[in-house]
């Protein structure tokens, strides 16, 4: 029998413990076990909105940064449906893009022209817009500060914690086992191959889990546990980037058909049941001269009273929508490096990191949960030779 234990069971987590399931469904010699300290929601996939700046992104065609996204993208158009019915599950999936509102001259239009004809090559769509024809196309909006908008009808939105729900209620139904009770703490190595980790139980008792392969999925918590792995090599920081986030209900709902808004990093998102979503303010620890974080950072009310002020600029009905909560979560960012970490933990052949997404976590799954796949099959676990 071989065993890929998954550690952390957010977005990440779930969709590449669901993928792998689909690769190798109810395989009698894989056993693949996802194990989180805590039950899911509960730490930075509970936070996110779910908005997908893939095409809107001004990432170079060739970067990877663009190829994760598409990737994403591509993926999510079978993945919803296929989660759903997979599980019966309805998943709230936003298909009527992101409409940009630009109130700077930067990037110029040039600039957005430029990104429209090198994704128009890749097959999306993206319309620069006046303010004359965002007023009309988009009534409910107030546009005296716009100069142009840029519509990207291929981006999308997608409830987080339904999809995660699903995610993990699919991989069950191919035979994923899930483990909510287990923090891991540290790990047994014979060179360059990892044997096991030690988990820790709420109770307090620790034991070994026998593993074939680790992927660490854990967000914030993944250096913890790459660095009681790694062997050798620079030790990986992950600073935790607060957000705050608002659920409004203004009196009259956005159409139905309506697009996620999004102005100098203000998203405002509209449900199906006619409320808001406004998010997230984007708050940063205090740091010492080395930009490591000295503690998590906390969350400032006048950030929050900023971040409504900014969407009621532009969507000024909210100016009399009732509050229905508000929330905060951390997004794992890490330091010195660009997001997402994904590579080998240094000095194992069996150990993946596929963390750190910073704000992007939601939308990068699917694409992580391929690169790690990859991973998976390169280094041949599970191996046909073993079993
Ligand atoms: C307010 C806010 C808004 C956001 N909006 C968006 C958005 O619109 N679009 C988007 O794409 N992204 C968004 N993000 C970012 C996104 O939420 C994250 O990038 C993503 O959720 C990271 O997913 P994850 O699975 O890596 O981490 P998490 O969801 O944090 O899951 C990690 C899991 O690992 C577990 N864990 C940690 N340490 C251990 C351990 N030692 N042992 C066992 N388990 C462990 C934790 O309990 C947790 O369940 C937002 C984030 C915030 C805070």
């Amino acid at each position: 029998m071989t065993t890929i234990a998954i550690a952390g069971c957010g977005i990440i987590g779930a969709i590449l413990a669901y993928e792998l399931s689909r690769l190798y469904p109810r395989c009698p010699d894989l056993d693949i076990l996802v194990i989180d300290r805590q039950p899911p929601a509960r730490a930075s996939t509970g936070a996110a909105l779910g908005v997908m700046m893939g095409a809107i992104s001004l990432k170079k065609a060739k970067s990877r940064a663009w190829k994760l996204r598409r990737d994403s993208l591509v993926r999510y158009e079978t993945l919803i449906p296929e989660l759903s019915a997979i599980t019966g599950r309805s998943i709230p999936y936003n298909r009527h893009g992101i409409l940009k509102l630009c109130t700077s001259p930067k990037p110029t239009l040039e600039t957005w022209q430029t990104l429209a004809d090198e994704r128009r090559q890749q097959q999306f769509h993206l319309d620069i817009l006046t303010p004359d024809t965002t007023a009309d196309r988009f009534p409910d909006l107030r546009l005296d500060q716009t100069i142009a908008a840029v519509y990207s009808i291929d981006d999308r939105q997608v409830e987080p914690i339904p999809l995660l729900e699903a995610a993990i209620a699919a991989a069950q139904s191919q035979g994923v086992r899930f483990d909510y009770d287990g923090c891991v703490e540290s790990g047994i190595t014979d060179g360059d191959r990892l044997l096991g980790v030690t988990l820790r139980r709420s109770s307090g008792v620790s034991e070994t889990l026998d593993l074939d392969a680790l992927i660490v999925t854990a967000g914030t918590g993944s250096a913890t546990i790459a660095n009681a792995l790694m062997a050798e090599g620079e030790p990986l920081t992950i600073m935790n980037v607060l957000g705050q986030a608002l659920h409004l209900r203004p009196p009259s709902a956005l159409p139905q058909n309506h697009p996620v808004i999004t102005c100098d990093d203000v998203h405002i998102v509209p449900r199906s049941d006619g409320t808001i979503w406004v998010g997230a303010t984007l708050e940063f620890p205090p740091v010492d001269c080395s930009d490591r974080a000295l503690s998590d950072p906390i969350p400032d009310p006048q950030a929050l009273d900023h971040l409504r002020r900014r969407a009621t600029d532009f969507y000024p009905a909210l100016e009399q929508a009732d509050v229905i909560s508000s929330w905060q979560g951390m997004r794992p960012r890490p330091v010195d490096r660009s997001a997402p970490v994904i590579e080998p933990i240094a000095g194992l052949t069996n150990a993946l990191l596929a963390t750190a997404h910073y704000r992007n976590g939601v939308l990068l799954a699917p694409a992580t949960a391929q690169r790690a796949i990859e991973w998976v099959q390169q280094t041949q676990i599970p191996n046909p030779d073993r079993r």
